[in-house]
């Protein structure tokens, strides 16, 4: 069966986005050749650094009372994704996907969160599968960014500001305000960093 470089697993509280309380088990996929010049997972970038593992592998190891498997990165969809997510789902597991776009995405998901990114911005056909759209804010030019894509996305997808964590000091209020004049917008809130938890 398909391997994939796994840089680690977790079973948490999702933190952020459309699912954030919901309690997950995280697959952090390694790879990554966006480069957001913010990205807190930098340590993922490189591929060749995570064990390479069987979906076998990945699937088994779950604890029993996991209902929900969020597939994230690196950017996960460098891969394909089709046989992991038909295996969590013979497990009756939610398959959830969190992804920049860039990539063509190929996999059986129940939920789709995109983040689109500068560096290398998302398909269209990404964006036409996304359920859910969550912008991190860095500057002011990063709301214009978010309307850009909230224009592409279906009426049914959900859209989500997210300041990016070292500019909530300066950044927070205006997304606030934002949100408030604009209110298709929803705020995510990093719940996970203020819980002190992964
Ligand atoms: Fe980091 Fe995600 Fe950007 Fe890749 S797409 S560099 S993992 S924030």
């Amino acid at each position: 069966m398909g391997e994939l470089p796994v840089m680690e697993t977790f079973y948490t509280i999702q933190g952020e986005g459309y699912y954030a309380g919901y309690p997950a088990y995280f697959i952090r996929l390694g790879g990554c050749d966006i480069g957001c010049h913010w990205c807190d997972v930098k340590e993922s970038w490189d591929s060749e650094m995570h064990p390479k593992k069987t979906v076998t592998e990945i699937v088994s190891n779950i604890p029993e009372q996991v209902k929900l498997a969020v597939i994230t990165g690196g950017e996960p969809c460098m891969y394909d994704l089709t046989i992991l997510t038909q295996e969590l789902k013979k497990r009756e597991i939610q398959t959830n996907l969190e992804t920049s776009g860039a990539y063509e995405i190929m996999g059986d998901f129940d939920w789709i969160c995109l983040s689109p990114k500068k560096r290398k911005l998302p398909l269209d056909s990404s964006l036409q599968k996304a359920n859910e759209l969550k912008v991190v804010i860095y500057n002011q030019d990063d709301f214009n960014f978010a309307e850009f894509f909230g224009s592409k996305i279906t009426d049914s997808c959900k859209r989500f500001l997210q300041v990016e964590w070292s500019k909530r000091e300066t950044m927070m209020q205006n997304i606030i305000d934002y949100s408030l004049a604009n209110p298709q917008w929803a705020i995510s809130v990093q719940i996970h960093k203020y819980l002190k938890i992964r």
